[in-house]
């Protein structure tokens, strides 16, 4: 395992500057392009199981985060609010709320539940600057995160799904869980008080446990104020566990903003929030994967998915016309020209690369390729056609072998 803030640094993805200021990071070329393709496999993966994505505002007022219990519960972690034209407002905390009341603005039948609502958006945590560090400890989040109402009866289902999306993402990605927990409130004050709730929300969530199969320890004290979770846990570079992903079922929030749909009897009833995210915010799951990988991402994500190597500057032109067909294609190409050292060199620099295209007169002349792979294969020459298509197929089914017969 290697460390992401060096590994981060040394591979152009991420940098901070004291200048914008602790705990919040900017993102290279590189970077940003690992985490535009996460984003976009977060997103088609929510657009398949029927989440409808939405965009809420980062400013809310204060009112906001009081009628949802953020404010009395969890303050500590909250910037404090600005005074704008007689009113307070806050950055937000969490989605949450924005997604409430987003439900509460159209009126909802049975019919419609569950009711899926999505966002990759920023939220704000004021961290303490000594804990602040690479991508793990940020002040500025972007959370994958998404809310389902629905009925008490279609809980289970829901969560149980949003496990399957979590299993199917870390399969892509490349990744494993250390292991699942079961998130209980604690004995302090920091959780809402309604014993009721919690005991049938725990109980839900220990059926779907059982229900898949899967281990997990129940520990108290890592719950969220307004209900107890399923988290997912990865660990670092250095054995230490954080939550990745999380599972949530609420009962509080949608008393606290009096949602309801109308129900086959034509009353209004009280829907279940589960919240929901897959990989958690876009800045712990990116610091996992350059850990977990040293660099090496899985094609698919790879900044750089294919270096063209010239041999000589014969072959100039005739690199350049490759890239442009495989960039054509949707794949991410370079060319890495001789003037960059010996071809050696050439293949040692990109060696994080998935694919190098080695391209001398032979291959040149008919229309060929020698490609080699990151972990040292090479293939026999093939025609330029069938290696372009053979990777844009392994990366759209986000497959994490290099080369498949
Ligand atoms: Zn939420």
């Amino acid at each position: 395992m290697h460390d992401h803030r060096k590994l981060g640094r040394e591979l152009d993805l991420f940098d901070t500057d004291p200048l914008i200021g602790a705990g919040l990071p900017y993102w290279l070329p590189d970077g940003a392009t690992v985490r535009h393709t996460l984003e976009e496999y977060i997103r088609a993966a929510e657009r398949r199981a029927g989440y409808q994505h939405v965009y809420s505002p980062v400013l809310g007022k204060r009112e906001l985060y009081e009628i949802s219990g953020h404010w009395a519960h969890y303050n500590d972690d909250m910037y404090p609010p600005m005074d704008v034209g007689g009113e307070q407002v806050v950055l937000r905390p969490s989605l949450c709320p924005g997604h409430a009341v987003i439900y509460r603005s159209r009126s909802h039948s049975y019919r419609e539940l569950p009711l899926r609502i999505a966002e990759l958006g920023a939220m704000y945590r004021s961290e303490l600057s000594g804990v602040l560090g690479g991508l793990t400890r940020v002040r500025a989040i972007q959370l994958n995160d998404a809310h389902i109402f629905c009925t008490l009866d279609q809980v289970a289902d829901e969560v149980a799904d949003a496990l399957a999306l979590i299993g199917s993402a870390y399969r892509a990605m490349g990744i494993t869980a250390a292991r699942y927990r079961l998130s209980l409130p604690g004995a302090t004050g920091k959780y809402v008080a309604a014993p009721d709730m919690w005991s049938r929300a725990s109980k839900l969530l220990r059926e779907v446990l059982d229900g898949a199969g899967l281990s997990y320890q129940a520990v108290e004290g890592e719950a969220a104020f307004y209900g107890p979770k399923i988290d997912v846990q990865v660990a670092d570079h250095a054995g230490r566990e954080s939550t990745l992903s999380t599972v949530q079922v609420d009962f509080y929030q949608p008393e606290r903003f009096d949602l309801h749909y109308i129900g086959p009897d034509g009353g209004k009833h009280r829907p279940v929030m589960v919240h929901r995210s897959i990989i958690g915010s876009v800045e712990r799951a990116v610091a996992h994967l350059i850990e977990h990988h040293g660099g090496a991402f899985p094609a698919w994500l790879a900044p750089s998915q294919i270096a063209v190597l010239p041999i000589s500057a014969a072959e100039r032109a005739a690199a350049d016309d490759l890239r442009d067909r495989c960039i054509d294609a949707g794949l991410r190409a370079r060319v890495i020209g001789p003037e960059s050292g010996s071809l050696s060199a050439r293949v040692r620099e990109t060696r994080l690369t998935p694919y190098q295209f080695i391209l001398g007169p032979a291959e040149t002349s008919n229309d060929e390729v020698s490609v080699r792979l990151r972990d040292g294969r090479r293939l026999p020459t093939q025609p330029t056609t069938t290696a372009i298509a053979h990777i844009r197929t392994l990366t759209a089914h986000h497959n994490t072998h290099l080369w498949t017969d």
